[in-house]
């Protein structure tokens, strides 16, 4: 093939020439961080993106004592650590529908730590501030998923939202009584939702599951995890994106063996069958599935087959 006369240069041996006749560029010291974590994607009209809280190390015994020997087997697997603590990632998601900006989680906020903490650092990064939210939509009040509504002081860090919680979530967390219904290390929870229903007092809106919650986001009942606890269909014209939550802490793991849980889970029996539920559901109906716990920017699909559940990530995609 002959090439045009402007793109004689072009040719590998003269690209080679050029490249090696470059002087060293200044050394630079290396960043160390990664740039804002956000991810933008489409649901017909709507847009969501993906903002990461960060990621903290749990310890491995979180799935139980028994289940060691195979976790470790499919984390190494997976060319994931099979040693010391297991990375979680948290992730929130920022729903753009009808005119309203609707944050489906807050993150840790200052509840876990340094490497958590980072949803208003990268909101912040696209030009989003507390104030210009519309609307806190939780999945249920852990303090991964709601740590981020409230200072150490207990003040509101979203001034002018309003705050949707799953009714049966609310009426758990927001009632003292069921303190001894929780894991030990989640009983900070009661003192923490008090809080909550203090500073955002006159603002809370108490939704049941299958309530069109705003135009394009309906709430679906998937308890277990926490009693109440809840994820989200956004939906416009036929695309559709299940937001859903805690469905899966560790996905290598918990594809692999969904009826593994997690240490946090408050019924431990029903958190297994919903996940199974909505696995079903997500993997019959194809749709594409967000989860807070899945590797950022935690898109992907299910897939059943005859060996069992598979996460199968979204390709990154440079244009909406
Ligand atoms: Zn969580």
């Amino acid at each position: 093939m002959k090439l045009p006369r402007r793109n004689a240069l072009l040719t590998a041996p003269a690209l080679l020439a050029a490249a090696t006749a470059q002087p060293a560029l200044a050394a630079q010291p290396p960043v160390g961080r990664q740039v804002a974590s956000l991810y933008r994607t489409k649901v017909g009209e709507i847009e969501v993106t993906a903002v990461s809280d960060g990621s903290i190390a749990l310890p491995p015994a979180v799935f139980g004592e028994a289940n060691q020997p195979e976790a470790r087997r499919i984390l190494a697997e997976n060319f994931l650590p099979t040693e010391g603590p297991v990375p979680l990632a948290l992730n929130t998601f920022l729903v753009n529908a009808g005119g309203k900006l609707s944050l489906i989680d807050t993150g840790s906020g200052h509840a876990l730590g340094p490497t958590m903490g980072q949803a208003p650092v990268n909101l912040a990064a696209q030009g989003v501030t507390p104030a210009m939210i519309d609307s806190v939509v939780l999945t249920h009040m852990h303090r991964d998923h709601a740590g981020g509504l409230c200072d150490r002081e207990g003040r509101a860090l979203y001034p002018t939202s309003e705050l949707v919680i799953p009714e049966v979530e609310a009426a758990f967390w927001f009632d003292e009584a069921n303190i001894n219904r929780v894991p030990q290390g989640s009983r900070g929870g009661f003192a923490y939702a008090k809080q909550v229903e203090a500073a955002y007092r006159g603002r809370i809106r108490r939704v049941p599951g299958g309530r069109e919650v705003h135009p394009g986001i309906t709430s679906m009942d998937a308890f277990g995890h926490t009693p109440g606890h809840t994820i989200y269909r956004i939906a416009s014209g036929p695309a559709q994106l299940l937001i859903f939550g805690d469905m899966v802490h560790f996905p290598a793991l918990q594809t692999r063996h969904p009826d593994w849980g997690i240490a946090f889970d408050v019924d431990a029996q029903a958190a297994v069958a919903t996940r199974r539920r909505v696995f079903d559901m997500a993997a019959a109906d194809r749709l594409l599935v967000a989860g807070m716990h899945m590797d950022f920017p935690g898109l992907g699909h299910i897939r059943r087959d005859a060996a069992g559940y598979h996460l199968i990530q979204a390709p990154w995609r440079p244009f909406l």
